[in-house]
């Protein structure tokens, strides 16, 4: 094998001063050169020790009468030339970067519209599915392209309306008894085929088991970028989506761009997007695809389901009122005061990472970026600082009260009513208050019915 030409190093050259055009400043050259390569002379003048200047230009940039200047030997020149020389000849490669450049720009650009992957579980949505129609209408909108939606299943016409409703214009529906079952291997080979064919920008999936699942088995089959768990998505002024997240244990949110593969993949997880309003006269297209499965596309065969939710189970995910506990309850049983708020309010007690590690509340009540995101009328945070990984997961509820002994803590930031107090007597107060107004209420006698008038 031929060896390859060592390049030289390019020479940075040495300082020089212009004859007759130093000011004498007052040594300013002297004090920036790091080498101490410049004495002064009995006139102010810089003189520059050729063997100590290493070429570093700061004496240049620092003369207030632009009299020092660069300068190079005759070998160093040489060197210089022979480099511009290599540049010149490898310009060819630089047209062949600039091909790439546009080729990648053309395959981008055959990419049009937001895709919404529908989740569904025999023929229920999950809702997270109608919140992502919200978010990617805002994306659709910024971008002037289609909104639409996937839906794959048995018996599912019937989501294609309800993706109308929520804001899609068009819904390409796989409706066979083959897809009745979630299973990876099928659903995501249905996808696969459905961008490949269509080519979306765009396509978001709802960040839930099923959905962790799926839009990672379509983005590794498409060789394309995906974004877990994102909390924002917009578009910046290149058409890219932004896809932000907490990165590095949620201590910082990152954002993420898709730049040369399509289409942009992202999962959101639920609640963490509004659920837009939903608008029954809406009408859309419905784009029916069949896609016939070989043997081998059914690896797992379903022989019966289990449904192992209990009554009773909770979500605090979908909760109206939070009674939120950290580690400023101190004990399991001190939570007794929280769950007897909780009832008052119809609502459900929940906690910090804090309170599930120390035992006093199970894991899937814990809020935050390893527990779940909720977004309730009301979130009262009693005894929790205000970590980001909580943040994270609450930050978006419509009002936020928090209850704190200490007035800097990082919750009160994100607070649109903060107590400064010890939760041990502001959390009994409020509730008895609540008991009080409730009884009083009931005390009042009830509103006469005007006749034809029905009783409220
Ligand atoms: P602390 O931070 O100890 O705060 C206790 C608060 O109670 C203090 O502000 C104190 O002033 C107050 N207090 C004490 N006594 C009283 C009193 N009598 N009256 C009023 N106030 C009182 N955390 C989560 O919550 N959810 C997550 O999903 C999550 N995920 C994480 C993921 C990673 C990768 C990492 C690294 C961390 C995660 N954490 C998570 C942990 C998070 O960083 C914090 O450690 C945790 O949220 C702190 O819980 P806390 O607020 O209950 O406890």
């Amino acid at each position: 094998m031929a060896e390859e030409k060592k390049r030289p190093k390019r020479p940075l050259g040495h300082a020089r001063l212009i004859p007759n055009k130093c000011i004498a400043c007052g040594a300013r050259c002297q004090a920036e050169c790091p080498s101490d390569a410049i004495e002064m002379n009995d006139k102010g003048e810089p003189v520059i020790n050729l063997q100590k200047c290493i070429g570093c230009r700061r004496c240049v940039r620092v003369c207030p009468a632009s009299s020092l200047e660069m300068f190079w030997t005759p070998e160093e020149q040489e060197i210089l030339d022979e480099l511009a020389k290599d540049k010149a000849a490898a310009a060819p490669q630089a047209v062949e970067v600039d091909e790439e450049v546009a080729l990648v720009k053309t395959m981008l650009a055959q990419y049009k519209g937001v895709w919404v992957f529908v989740e569904q579980t025999e023929g229920a949505a999950a809702e997270v599915s109608w919140e992502l129609l919200g978010a990617g209408a805002e994306l659709a909108k910024a971008l002037g392209v289609e909104l639409c939606s996937i839906v794959i299943g048995d018996k599912v016409e019937h989501l294609c309306q309800e993706s109308f409703a929520y804001g899609a214009s068009k819904a390409y529906l796989v409706d066979d008894p083959a897809y009745h079952y979630y299973r990876t291997e099928p659903y995501y080979k249905a996808i696969f085929a459905l961008i490949t064919k269509y080519k979306p920008e765009i396509v978001l999936v709802g960040a839930t088991g099923l959905g962790r699942d799926l839009a990672g088995a379509v983005a590794t089959e498409l060789g394309t970028g995906l974004t877990a768990d994102c909390t924002g998505l917009t578009i910046d002024e290149n058409r890219l989506l932004l896809q932000t997240r907490p990165a590095f244990g949620g201590n910082i949110m990152a954002t993420i761009k898709t730049e040369r593969t399509r289409p942009q993949m992202s999962t959101v997880r639920p609640h963490v997007m509004p659920l837009p309003a939903r608008k029954e006269e809406c009408q859309g297209e419905i784009v029916r695809e069949r896609i016939p499965l070989k043997a081998g596309d059914l690896l797992v065969r379903i022989l019966e389901v289990h449904d192992d939710r209990t009554a009773g189970d909770l979500d605090i995910a979908g909760a109206e009122f939070i009674v939120s506990g950290g580690r400023g309850m101190q004990s399991a049983e001190n939570f007794r005061i929280l769950k007897e708020l909780a009832s008052e309010l119809g609502g459900q007690v929940a906690g910090s990472r804090s309170s599930v590690e120390a035992g006093w509340i199970p894991a899937e009540r814990q809020v935050g970026q390893t527990g779940k995101t909720v977004r309730p009328k009301i979130y009262i945070a009693c005894g929790i600082s205000g970590a980001i990984q909580h943040l994270v997961g609450m930050q978006d509820s419509d009002v936020i009260i928090a209850i704190n002994r200490d007035p800097s803590a990082p919750i009160f930031q994100v607070a649109h009513y903060g107590i400064v107090g010890d939760v041990f007597q502001v959390v009994p107060a409020i509730t008895a208050r609540i008991r009080e107004l409730r009884a009083a209420r009931q005390k009042e006698p009830a509103p006469e019915c005007k006749p034809g008038e029905e009783q409220k």
